[in-house]
Order: C-alpha cells, then sequence, then structure tokens
C-alpha cells in the first residue's frame, strides 16, 4: 500500500509541522505512518519523502539512495554530484545546521512538483540532530547530494518548497532538463540561462 503525494498548491505544504513526542514515535499508528512512506517513497521512485507530503502535517521525514538508482549514473557524474548509496533513514524532529560555507549549485526536483526541476544552491556540508524510529536521539553529518536532500527534506518540515530557493529562470519541465541541461556543465547552463 503506498499513500498518495499531494502537490504544490495543497495548503499543507506551506505549513509549519509540528514535533511528535517520544511516546508517539512508538505508537503503532506513527510506525505504520514510517512503513507507508517508505513504501510511498520507493515507489515513486524518489530519494526523500516528507510527512507533509503525504497529507501530514508532522516533523518526519524518510530518505533513501538505492543501489539500484545509483547504477543509473556514471562514475564521473557520481563524484561531480558527490552521490552515494545512503541506507534507510527516518528523521524525526530534526535540527540542521550548515558546516561551512561552501554551496553547490544542481538541478533538484521535488514529488510535489512532479514533471519539474530548477537549479538549486544548497550547502555542502550540513549536521543534523534528530530522533529515529526508535526515537532515539541521533546525530549526523552529511555532504554532497545526502547534505542536499537533507536541506531538502527538513525544508518541507518548515513548510519550504525548493521553489522558493531556486534560480527562477532555470525553472524547466523534467523532460527539457533532461534535452537541453542534464549533460551541460553548470557554468554552460547559468550562461545559456542568463544566470551571469
Ligand atoms: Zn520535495
Amino acid at each position: 500500500m503506498k499513500l498518495k503525494i499531494v502537490q504544490a498548491g495543497d495548503p499543507v505544504l506551506r505549513q509549519q509541522s509540528r514535533a511528535l513526542t517520544k511516546k508517539e514515535i512508538s505508537s503503532a499508528s506513527i510506525q505504520y505512518l514510517i512503513e507507508l512512506m517508505r513504501n510511498t517513497m520507493r515507489e515513486a521512485p524518489g530519494v526523500g519523502l516528507a510527512a507533509p507530503q503525504i497529507g501530514q502535517s508532522l516533523q518526519l521525514a524518510v530518505i533513501e539512495d538505492r543501489p539500484e538508482y545509483i547504477a543509473d549514473h556514471s562514475t564521473e557524474e557520481l563524484a561531480l554530484y558527490q552521490r552515494a548509496i545512503i541506507p534507510f533513514h527516518v528523521i524525526i524532529n530534526p535540527k540542521l545546521m550548515v558546516v561551512g560555507n561552501s554551496s553547490a549549485v544542481f538541478f533538484e526536483g521535488c514529488l510535489s512538483l512532479a514533471g519539474f526541476s530548477a537549479l538549486v544552491k544548497r550547502s555542502r556540508r550540513v549536521a543534523v540532530e534528530y530522533l529515529d524510529e526508535h526515537a532515539q536521539r541521533q546525530g549526523l553529518q552529511a555532504s554532497g547530494w545526502f547534505a542536499r536532500i537533507l536541506q531538502h527534506e527538513i525544508d518541507h518540515l518548515q513548510g519550504c518548497l525548493y521553489i522558493d530557493r531556486m534560480e527562477t529562470r532555470s525553472f524547466s519541465s523534467f523532460d527539457n532538463m533532461g534535452r537541453h541541461w542534464k549533460d551541460l556543465p553548470i557554468e554552460n547552463v547559468r550562461a545559456a540561462l542568463g544566470l551571469g
């Protein structure tokens, strides 16, 4: 069973979501919700899904970058994106801190803006403190694509979408992004789009 993913324009995507208590995290209903979110993310398929995206205004997100997704990309692409396998993570009540001042600009998409993509600048390194699915306090440091996914999903929990942070002139249908921009160096994309 999977859940319906709400699309941009649904008010739930613009709400500050509420924290979960440890007791709630251990409850059968939240444990089942986590399982459904994992299934929904895998079926989409996507590398992250936040509770507001399935209509629940809760500070809960799931993240996973599976070996079969990674296999679709060349070694050069993976190095460029700093992308690697991410085991399944459940991120609850997160606090995100940017580490250092290095940033990266890449095309990014969202399951709640189906069919679209845009250039988004994100910090290369972040640290996140959160509770896991067992209500245990966890901390992690991430860089590259994992850091980008964390920033994207944690934004969702604050009612923020990537379109709030994107280079607006780069907004593109997914098909056109693949056709015209995907294989070009970012500097060339920026120049062609008049992004200086
Ligand atoms: Zn998203």
